[in-house]
């Protein structure tokens, strides 16, 4: 029982400060980190080690903790002092995984990028006229040039971009949406809150699951500013539903001298359909169908970093452009770059699902993935006698909040273990040095082959054999 336990004599073990400063790791983590930093640790490990003297009621435990101590000091001095956002191993078969950073990016891409940002740029300066130049100029034509667009703006993300479109064209009058359309994405997007917050009144027309063209044609008064479009990029509603074309909004916008404005999400530049996937509408399929201004991510399925991308007619982006808020939803200078690495890519329609990781995952042939998946089984096979690997079809997801329904046919790695359970088996690989985030499915512990970059094997080995 705890009362038997002689608390004070387990405090008084704990090495006072002046006595650790002696000890050579701890002299060791002073020269990297400076005195004061290291005194810190210690008081917080200190602390810590009250804490569970206090309630700890195994006295081995105790000593075990006290033993460790300076290790402890060390390791918590470690974690400190190491970048907190680390590599993952993404072993979900979800491709645009919202919560590991979204749209990996090509290490080629990030080289490139990298170059230029160590020192100073172009960003802002017209290298021919030798005068001040703006960022969004580096990626304005081949954004206009890939999507037919007059007229291009990049910002921060496409939360943003819609607010910053709302803002400019519809403050303080109305913008008519169909109810099937006021989406919530995830992390607290949701579009009749973000129409509020931008100074525009909602006119919802319509019901959930059917909106006719009269719908919005009633709704139009003197007041409407814009009509809204919204891709429902993350659900779907099947059965009895009906929408308006994006052809027929946008002859009562022209016929009624109002711009229509669509929020399409995803953003693709390909036509996904090529590859067996269901179809996106792209971006330029929006374009030719005659919309005003339209915006998506940078990292959904355009696969590039965070940004918000609006595209569309020149005079309306030119209103946006000088829109005070956009100064406050600037593209910092690696996303520009960046972006400017991956719009390269899609000018050769011919390799740019291979040069895009994201778009690499999603097409990816199934013979491939197969093909993957013996491989790493061969890796893994032998690396820890305790546990069993095989080979098992899976389906994968886009993720990230598009194409919902679209199941993806996969393979994955399923790891079973005799002495440990499935849930034992998912935690120690995420604690690992090089976190494995995998899948549990119907009791199996999976690593799915669609979202593992072949040169992590061997990590994954190395991990695998040590627990
Ligand atoms: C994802 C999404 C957004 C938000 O875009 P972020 O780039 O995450 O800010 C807005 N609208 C739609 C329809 C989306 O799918």
């Amino acid at each position: 029982m705890s009362k038997e336990i002689d608390k004070q004599k387990y405090f008084k073990l704990i090495p006072k400060v002046d006595v650790l400063l002696e000890e050579d790791k701890i002299a060791n983590l002073i020269e990297n980190f400076g005195q004061n930093f290291v005194v810190d640790v210690i008081r917080e490990e200190s602390d810590k080690l009250r804490y569970f003297i206090n309630d700890c009621k195994n006295e081995n435990k105790i000593q075990e903790r006290i033993d460790s101590f300076i290790y402890d000091i060390c390791n918590l001095a470690k974690s400190k002092t190491t970048l907190s956002v680390k590599k993952v191993i993404n072993g979900t078969g979800t491709i645009l995984h919202t919560n590991l950073g979204r749209a990996p990016l090509s290490q080629i891409h990030l080289d490139k990028a990298n170059k230029i940002m160590a020192g100073y740029t172009n960003l802002e300066y017209n290298l021919d006229k030798g005068v001040r130049g703006l960022r969004y100029e580096h990626i304005e034509g081949k954004l206009k040039y890939l999507t037919g667009a007059e007229s291009a703006i990049v910002v921060n993300n496409n939360a943003a971009a819609v607010m910053l479109v709302l803002n400019t064209l519809a403050k303080g009058k109305e913008a008519i949406v169909s109810r099937g359309e006021l989406v919530e994405i995830g992390g607290s997007f949701r579009i009749p809150e973000v129409m509020e917050a931008s100074g525009t009144k909602i006119v919802d027309v319509g019901t959930t699951n059917k909106t006719h063209l009269s719908d919005y044609e009633n709704a139009i008064s003197k007041n409407t500013s814009l009509l809204l479009k919204v891709h429902t990029s993350n659900y779907k509603i099947v059965g009895f539903s009906e929408t308006v074309s994006l052809n027929d909004m946008c002859k009562l916008g022209q016929n009624n001298n109002i711009p229509v404005f669509q929020d399409l999400g995803s953003g693709v530049l390909v036509d996904l359909s090529k590859f067996g996937l269901e179809k996106e509408p792209t971006v330029q399929d929006s374009i030719k169908a005659g919309v005003d201004i339209i915006s998506f991510s940078g990292d959904k399925l355009l696969g590039g970093p965070q940004a918000g991308i609006i595209v569309g007619k020149k005079k309306y982006i030119d209103i946006i452009k000088k829109n005070p808020i956009t100064r406050a939803l600037r593209v910092d200078k690696f996303s520009i770059a960046m972006l400017d690495a991956v719009l390269c890519e899609y000018l050769n329609p011919d390799t740019v699902v291979e040069k895009i990781p994201i778009l690499k995952n999603l097409t990816r042939d199934i013979s491939k993935v197969q093909s993957e998946a013996k491989k790493l089984l061969d890796v893994l096979k032998n690396s820890n006698k305790k546990l069993k690997f095989e080979i098992i079809e899976t389906e994968a997801q886009a993720g990230g909040g598009s194409m919902p329904l679209l199941e993806i046919p996969s393979y994955a790695i399923s790891i079973s273990s005799s002495t440990n359970s499935v849930v034992e088996l998912e935690y120690k690989l995420r604690h690992s040095k090089v976190p494995i985030i995998a899948r549990i499915s119907k009791d199996n512990l999976l690593l799915d082959l669609r979202t593992i970059d072949s040169k992590d094997y061997n990590t994954i080995k190395e991990v695998i054999q040590n627990i």
